[in-house]
């Protein structure tokens, strides 16, 4: 959990944001998070009275720092969403918890964040149509749950086919690569999937599950991407999407390895390519990396799928 904290400091220490660009969220509210879960199940966290059995196949401790981590890490999708729509690209520093379902949590997931902020922005209005992009090495099985058969949400899943979750869910769209798929193979098939599936459901939003953990070095994914892929993959999404002037919000997703500084450094990529993008196309600075982290809470927001 360690890496959310080291990731945002590495971002202020290597100048990539500046203390302007960082916007800090509030915690999710009750009302937000029963738009994606069931009413039993937030009360069960909020009030920490989840039972053992569930509180095992979440896979943390459900103490009170773990539940305050998980809603601000919901509260910093929200707001990466609200500030892509604002400014075109926003980041978080956290958030992916993919394998939260509508009634329980998951692989280490305690709420679906972005389940949530994509419901919270179709409740309000601001938006008709999202698009959850889930390229995190492991299937968007939550995400496929809640929101299957709702018309204001697509989801993709483009995940290795021999990692967790055993039994997949059916999302909208999913690709399930081959152990061992490298770079280029990669790179390809995800051009070719955005090219067509982005204009056909033509989203107002695309929230981007950006996981780290297709590196071949990482310690539970089964892909082979080098650090080169994934700057790649953040390019091609980020042009992809933008090229239609479709707004883009960010959330770092999984990336596992004993030494955090490792991984927190892998997770950088994004935002770095994401700070190139807005300079580049002249998008609005305070926009263009934010981040949804809770500084009070020592080790950063809650762990991500
Ligand atoms: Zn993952």
């Amino acid at each position: 959990m360690t890496k959310f904290r080291r990731l945002y400091e590495l971002l202020l220490e290597s100048g990539m944001v500046k203390a302007e660009d960082v916007y800090q969220p509030v915690p999710a509210k009750r009302s937000w998070l029963e738009l994606a879960h069931s009413p039993q199940y937030v009360q069960g966290v909020c009030n920490r009275s989840l039972d053992e059995a569930s509180i095992r196949r979440i896979g943390l401790p459900m103490d009170e720092k773990v539940v305050g981590r998980s809603l601000a890490a919901v509260g910093g999708t929200v707001l990466t969403s609200r500030l892509a729509l604002d400014f075109g690209i926003a980041c978080n520093a956290a958030g992916g918890s993919h394998h939260a379902f509508s009634d329980h949590g998951s692989g280490y997931c305690v709420f679906n964040d972005a389940a949530v902020a994509a419901r919270v922005l179709l409740n309000e209005g601001r938006v008709r149509r999202v698009f959850i992009l889930d390229l995190d090495v492991h299937q968007g099985d939550g995400t496929a749950e809640i929101l299957s058969g709702d018309p204001g949400a697509f989801t993709f899943s483009m995940h290795c086919a021999e990692n967790f979750p055993k039994a997949k869910q059916t999302s909208d769209r999913d690709v399930a690569l081959p152990a061992g798929t490298g770079d280029d193979d990669y790179l390809s098939v995800l051009k070719a999937e955005l090219t067509e599936l982005l204009p056909a459901y033509s989203p107002d939003l695309v929230i981007y599950n950006a996981g780290v953990d297709l590196h071949r070095h990482d310690r539970l994914g089964k892909l082979a991407l080098s650090d080169e892929g994934i700057a790649a993959r953040e390019r091609a999404v980020l042009s992809l999407c933008r090229a239609s002037a479709v707004p883009v919000a960010c959330v770092v997703g999984g990336g596992y390895d004993m030494d955090a500084e490792v991984i927190a450094r892998r997770h950088m990529i994004l935002h770095r390519e994401a700070r190139l993008f807005a300079d580049r196309n002249r998008l609005g600075r305070a926009g263009a990396v934010t981040s949804g982290i809770f500084p009070t809470v020592p080790g950063g927001p809650s762990a991500s799928g």
